[in-house]
């Protein structure tokens, strides 16, 4: 399998574009063709086996085919259970994405992409260490902080600005150790951010460190959102031989995304329908034709605040054709108010608490026209345990959310980090002094 950018000046293959993540022309990674399945092509039953069969076109020619199922089985030691809300034809289901060690859905694709990474490393003459980058607002840190903690060869490096993330974010960006390192930053995410990027761009810096970057838009990370996705997809088909349809919260449309090539490949998955907060720029776009990018503004479900979309670029690469584009996907925006008043019903209806991100899916389902969901089977992607959240989430409940264990032990774990003035001379500094 070969990997184009979305503005065409570039082709590679698999590691080089994990390696890179964005194209020097400034695109996004794509495979070239995507591969076709029907539903009985898979023998697999777990996550990781499903996930191994569906990837291993895009391993094809990468030099770690061998070490697919491996890979799978490191990044998908969680489980990632579909659970039925309401059973009967037109079953309502649960993809909980959450069970990972930081309690999100970001947990799947970061810990893919250090499995895929320090996989690749002993292939390259340079044996220095590689060094990671990541500049976080809270929730992307963590996960990565997480994937990469003690993998071999590799070390990260996560900015976060002080005083601006949750006590049980900044927990998880600093209680690791070895070989991470948080630098808690005097500044804001995008004084952390611009750190990172001059970091990247100094000639000097480079020569001395080999940097690299996990960010939401490396492919590694979109390919196994795929697999989840089409796992569900198959589980249910198993049980029912129907193709449920997908709500998908999103923000930079990475887990719409993965949802959209998931089908695009064959697998039983009947409509595409996008959940997104008051940021609005995707049902804007779906609705006028107008690509209009904006600043993001905050709202509950602060991880999908996301006024430019950059995975926009990998659907409009799919399906140019903004007619043919406008009949595959569907996007609806919720508000604050919304976001609430789904977790109060969810919480009577159901006995579930969602996190925000989640919320926003089941208000969609509920605005669905009757029509669409009588006998009708669905799937609604719950992205972060509401424990995460629990400073929104526990007064629209009025009770306490139980933390999870993995997220309990992180809470135990001591925590350590770095000050740091944004200012690159003292960043390369910290970083040459870090051995
Ligand atoms: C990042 C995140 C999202 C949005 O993911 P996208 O890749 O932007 O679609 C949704 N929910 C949670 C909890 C997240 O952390």
């Amino acid at each position: 399998m070969r990997y184009l950018s979305t503005r065409g000046g570039e082709e590679t293959d698999l590691v080089d574009a994990v390696m890179r993540g964005l194209a020097t022309d400034g695109g996004l990674f794509v495979p070239d063709e995507l591969p076709r399945f029907t539903p009985n092509d898979f023998r697999g039953t777990t996550l990781a086996e499903i996930s191994a069969e569906l990837l291993a076109p895009f391993f094809e020619g990468s030099g770690l085919e061998g070490q697919l199922g491996a890979i799978c089985r490191d990044a998908f030691d969680f489980p990632v259970p579909l659970r039925p809300l309401v059973e009967a034809n037109g079953e309502l289901s649960v993809l909980e994405l959450f069970h990972g060690p930081t309690a999100a859905f970001k947990d799947v694709g970061a810990r893919f992409l250090a499995a895929v990474m320090e996989r690749a490393l002993p292939r390259f003459t340079d044996q220095r260490p590689l060094t990671i980058l990541v500049a976080t607002s809270g929730d992307t840190g963590g996960a990565v902080a997480a994937a990469f903690h003690q993998r071999r060869g590799i070390r990260v490096g996560v900015l976060f600005p002080k005083g601006q993330v949750s006590p049980r974010q900044q927990h998880q960006l600093t209680c690791w150790g070895d070989n991470i390192r948080a630098f808690e930053v005097e500044g804001s995410f995008d004084d952390c951010q611009a750190l990172v990027k001059a970091a990247f761009t100094d000639s000097d810096l480079q020569r001395r460190h080999r940097l690299s970057a996990a960010n939401s838009i490396n492919v590694g990370r979109l390919l196994p959102q795929a697999a989840y996705h089409a796992a569900a997809s198959l589980w249910h088909w198993r049980k029912h031989g129907t193709a449920a349809s997908s709500i998908v919260p999103t923000g930079n449309l990475g887990n719409g995304m993965a949802c959209v090539w998931a089908r695009a490949m064959g697998l039983p998955i009947g409509d595409v329908v996008f959940a997104v907060n008051a940021n609005r720029t995707i049902p804007d776009f779906l609705s006028t034709g107008q690509w209009q990018p904006r600043p993001s503004t905050a709202t509950l479900a602060s991880a999908m605040d996301v006024g430019n979309p950059s995975n926009m670029e990998r659907l409009r690469n799919l399906i140019p054709d903004f007619a043919e584009l406008r009949g595959t996907v569907e996007a609806y925006p919720v508000d604050d108010e919304a976001i609430r008043a789904q977790i109060a019903k969810d919480y009577a209806r159901f006995g579930q608490i969602w996190c925000p991100h989640t919320a926003t899916g089941f208000w969609v389902y509920d605005h669905l026209p009757a029509s669409r969901r009588v006998g009708r089977p669905w799937i609604v992607c719950a992205t972060a345990h509401p424990a995460k959240f629990e400073t929104i989430v526990e007064p629209v409940i009025g009770r306490a959310v139980a933390v999870p264990e993995a997220l309990a032990d992180l809470l135990q774990r001591p925590t350590a980090s770095v000050p740091l003035v944004p200012q690159l001379p003292r960043f390369a500094a910290e970083l040459d002094r870090w051995k």
